[in-house]
């Protein structure tokens, strides 16, 4: 047998066992598949091709692998279907960085060889993501990769684009859309994230009238606005049609300042709140959604301002060319000239910006390609209301019936180059667009010219990445993966991309295949910084997972984070946002992958935010360390065990007995939270199960059986203890791969066993074996074992020194089962002799204590073992320090702007460790009272 070094080395386990399951085949699909069992699929979610590992990535991976392996070994036919997304903004941004380093443009380049540049970029340094998932321990069917760009899921896609344009799904339309000036872009309005509480201000200005009677009224009619510079694109001024202020305008037009045009003064009730700044609103129809809207009803000129890149055009009159945040300060400026400036008001206000830039977006009036939704959501609508789909947790269904039933048509075209090239070419001659399958479109539908172009356009990344449960198995081609796999089981994600692509592969999934696209909808929460903040660059508090997995200092990690910060600043930052880091010195050791995915599973999948905490990791690389050694320890009894795979037929002893309850409880547990997507739940019992039972109590126990116990009963614990640790090694597997592996692979096993753990059988309850009988009855003895050591503990007694201990109970059961105990009460709570069993009576020994824990009294004769004199002045000295805390926390409780403003759980806490000084107080008084009795 190989020999096992001192502490555990994630490090040198981890690839190992990777590369080990990959040559097996393990992640394959199918892979030990176990005749009759069903399939299990999730499709995952495909990470950017521009993508590295952030923390959401190794939350969801984890989840999803801890799925994956639990239905693996289960038996179930599974699938990880592993992709990765093009990514159509974000790597054009990339590479045309790359470029601008080089001195050239896409434009330099042209569309062919740019296009070309990117896969190059691609192949170098694209999907680096999938390698770090590797090291995660995904237990995807790599082989299987998609990529949204490949030639087959390419095919699928314009495949879907086409047969939605012939069924009118898809058409074009020219309309204000939200566009992008700095990538040049439109977006869809899921791309546009609306900052809120802008301070900035309303600013006032006045259009002379024409024609105007200064008998009948003002003779200039004032306007407030947060945009001054779009002026230039005024084709109205509207009023409310019953503000009496502006009776005598209605009718009238007014004299634009800078451009050759008259504004009519309109009346409209929908635009106009009498009461918002002046009461007077300009219109601009071609950069403004309401005044677009209001243009339509009053059949206004829509006149564009702007260049595609922000500046102003020729419309802007002398104002043309000038970027469009300068445009504003010289409009002002002239306006002020004009003498028309009329004041300004600081103002609260919204600002959209891209997604993708963080420019503000510009509405434009632009000619787009449009996705018909309503229709479409519909049907993923009924998905859920009739439960062919659960979304778990379900308080999204809320949300997603909102977002479905309010749903706007998708502008799903992109001013791009690297994507899905629009399969529509443009006749020259008629102008008549042909929608197409093939590439080489040679002469329009209608005229039959060739003069042709295909339009530059291409599709929104989520319109591909919306087909992914059916494109990566072959669609539109019927192929057997796609008969077989279809549709998916759990598909696990984010909430907040619940609607650019959840909904919109529901829709796709019903549209297409005529079947949901999976059953059930798994939203994990956002990890965030320990104290709860968003994990940003620009905060300084981001986590890589890698740095937790292989270790590295404090001074690194800032400094890859924020490469431009001062250190000592940045450090700041950091340890503010990670107080428990704050206190582990220079930086993180290597804690492992097994450790971090420990970590991740122990938070409620369902929580909105998820704060991580290093503590945490540290905590589950400790757990890793209590399996490592209690198998150092177990392996020194077991090497020559043969187990069979069942459990012992008729265990005798209690301990044995009551292990193999709690096993069946700790597996059942395990899957039952999987199951449920409580993985803290199933991976709690387990930890439990491990660490408190197994190696606290159990391992504990076994030590005097091994040391003099009977050789039936020394048989009988090492069956038990070899069968425990193989299975709850395999329960613990989904979570753990690796370290599982590891030790499994060193452990006595049933014959027949294979490989691998990764394959070998998910445990169940009839691994174990319930018996309430025995739960009830190791209560007592360890009631009996505990209550003796919390009276060593605190009075401070060395466990070399041997009590003198009585335990008393009315429940003869209960005293036979500690008697007939006895021998591991003396060895585990180091009494002197077996401990005394009787029945209760109300005399306590003078010089003795009495602990009650549980339904046993505990009496320990403190005689001989303490020194009176120390020991009083140890109580008074303890009488002291919880008289000055209970003061503290009076004091707290009584301030009235702490109880208003505290959170209630800090508020509970607090009560609770008062009501625990006041219960030390008590004891600290008891415990004088003793003294005078020791000293007699
Ligand atoms: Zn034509």
């Amino acid at each position: 047998m190989e020999e096992l070094s001192k502490a555990y080395e994630p490090a040198d386990v981890e690839p190992r066992w990777y590369k080990h399951w990959q040559d097996l085949g393990v992640f394959t699909a199918g892979a030990g598949h176990v005749a009759g069992k069903p399939t299990y699929v999730i499709p995952i979610p495909p990470p950017n091709v521009t993508g590295s590992l952030h923390m959401g990535h190794a939350l969801g991976s984890t989840f999803q692998d801890v799925l994956i392996r639990h239905k693996r070994m289960q038996g179930y036919d599974v699938l990880w279907q592993p992709g990765i997304d093009h990514a159509g903004i974000s790597t054009q941004v990339v590479v045309e960085r790359l470029l601008k380093r080089e001195g050239v443009t896409r434009h330099d380049l042209g569309r062919e060889k740019f296009i070309e540049r990117v896969w190059q970029w691609k192949e170098q340094s694209g999907g680096r993501i999938a390698q770090q998932l590797h090291i995660i321990g995904a237990s995807a069917d790599w082989a299987r990769t998609r990529f949204t760009m490949d030639a087959e899921y390419s095919e699928a896609v314009r495949e879907c684009f086409v047969r939605l344009y012939e069924e009118g799904l898809i058409y074009r339309a020219t309309r204000l859309v939200n566009w992008d000036v700095e990538s040049q872009t439109v977006l869809s309005d899921l791309e546009v994230e609306i900052e809120e509480n802008v301070q900035g201000e309303l600013y006032e200005f006045a259009y002379p009238v024409i024609d105007a009677d200064p008998a009948v009224g003002a003779t200039e009619l004032v306007v407030a606005t947060t945009r001054p510079e779009t002026m230039l694109g005024d084709t109205a001024v509207a009023v409310h049609p019953d503000d009496p202020r502006f009776k005598h305008l209605h009718g009238k037009k007014l004299k634009h300042p800078f451009v050759e045009r008259e504004v009519p003064v309109i009346t409209d009730a929908v635009l106009v709140d009498m009461a918002f700044g002046t009461g007077a609103v300009k219109v601009t129809p071609a950069h403004d959604f309401n005044d677009f809207a209001t243009g339509k009803r009053h059949g206004l000129e829509e006149i564009n301002i702007f260049n595609l890149d922000g500046t102003m055009n020729a419309q802007g009159g002398e104002f043309a060319g000038l970027e469009r945040f300068k445009a504003r300060k010289a409009v002002k400026k002239r306006l002020a000239e004009l003498g028309l400036e009329r004041g300004s008001k600081p103002h609260k206000m919204t600002l959209p910006r891209s997604q993708r830039t963080n420019s503000v977006v510009e509405p434009m009036i632009s000619t787009q390609w449009f996705m018909k939704m309503a229709p479409l959501a519909e049907p993923a609508l009924q998905a859920v209301r009739d439960g062919r789909i659960q979304i778990v947790p379900e308080e999204w269904v809320k949300t997603y019936e909102y977002w479905l039933t309010n749903i706007q048509d998708w502008c799903i075209s992109r001013q791009l180059w690297w994507g899905h090239q629009i399969p529509a070419w443009h006749c020259q001659d008629c102008a008549h667009v042909t929608v197409s399958r093939e590439d080489a479109v040679k002469a329009c539908s209608k005229c039959g010219s060739a003069k042709l172009a295909q339009d530059p356009d291409v599709l929104d990344t989520w319109f591909s990445s919306q087909l992914w449960p059916f494109a990566t198995l072959g669609w539109p081609k019927q192929t057997p993966e796609l008969a077989r796999y279809y549709p998916a089981s759990d598909l696990e994600t984010g909430y907040d991309i619940i609607f650019f692509w959840v909904a919109r592969m529901i829709m796709m999934g019903l549209h297409f295949m005529g079947d949901v696209p999976f059953k059930r909808v798994l939203l994990h929460g956002m990890v965030v910084d320990e104290t709860g903040d968003k994990m940003s660059k620009v905060k300084g508090n981001t986590l890589d997972p890698l740095d937790l997995i292989h270790g590295t200092t404090f001074e690194a990690m800032v400094q890859k984070a924020q490469p431009d910060a001062p250190l000592a600043e940045a450090l700041t930052k950091f340890k503010k946002a990670y107080p428990s880091a704050g206190q582990m010195g220079k930086g993180f050791p290597a804690y492992g992958t097994d450790a971090l995915r420990m970590t991740l599973c122990s938070y409620s999948p369902q929580a909105k935010r998820i704060a991580l905490s290093p503590a945490r990791v540290d905590g589950y690389r400790k757990f890793c360390n209590k399996i490592y050694n209690a198998t150092r320890f177990a392996l020194t009894y077991i090497k020559d065990e043969k187990p069979t795979g069942k459990p012992p037929a008729e265990p005798k002893l209690l301990i044995n007995r009551w292990l193999l309850s709690r096993l069946s409880a700790a597996v059942n547990a395990s899957t039952a939270g999987i199951d449920e997507y409580r993985l803290d739940d199933g991976g709690k019992a387990l930890y439990q199960f491990f660490w408190d039972e197994l190696c606290n109590w159990y391992v504990e126990l076994t030590k005097p059986i091994f040391l003099d116990g009977s050789a039936e009963a020394q048989a009988e614990t090492r069956a038990t203890l070899v069968h425990s640790l193989e299975v709850v090694l395999r329960a613990l597997h989904p979570y753990m791969p690796f370290i599982t592996e590891e030790l499994w692979q060193l452990i006595p096993k049933a014959p027949g066993h294979g490989a691998t753990v990764a394959l070998a059988p998910y445990p169940t309850g009839a691994d174990g074996r319930t018996d309430a009988v025995a739960e009830r009855e190791m209560q007592w003895l360890m009631d009996a074992i505990s209550g003796a050591r919390a009276v060593r503990a605190e009075h401070g007694i060395a466990f070399a020194n041997r009590l003198s201990v009585e335990l008393r109970s009315p429940n003869a059961e209960l005293r036979r089962v500690l008697t007939e105990s006895s021998r591991m009460i003396q060895f585990l709570a180091s009494t002197d002799g077996a401990p005394t069993v009787a029945e209760p009576s109300s005399s306590r020994p003078r010089g003795s204590t009495l602990n009650v824990a549980g339904e046993v009294e505990v009496l320990v004769t403190l005689k001989g073992h303490i020194d009176p004199a120390k020991e009083k002045e140890r109580i008074e000295q303890k009488s002291k320090r919880v008289a000055k805390d209970i003061e503290v926390m009076e004091k707290r409780l009584a301030n009235q702007n702490f109880v208003a403003n505290a959170p209630p759980e800090v508020l509970t806490e607090a009560r609770a460790t008062l009501a625990s000084l006041q219960q030390q107080k008590e004891r600290l008084v008891e415990g004088l009272e003793l003294v005078k009795e020791l000293s007699e």
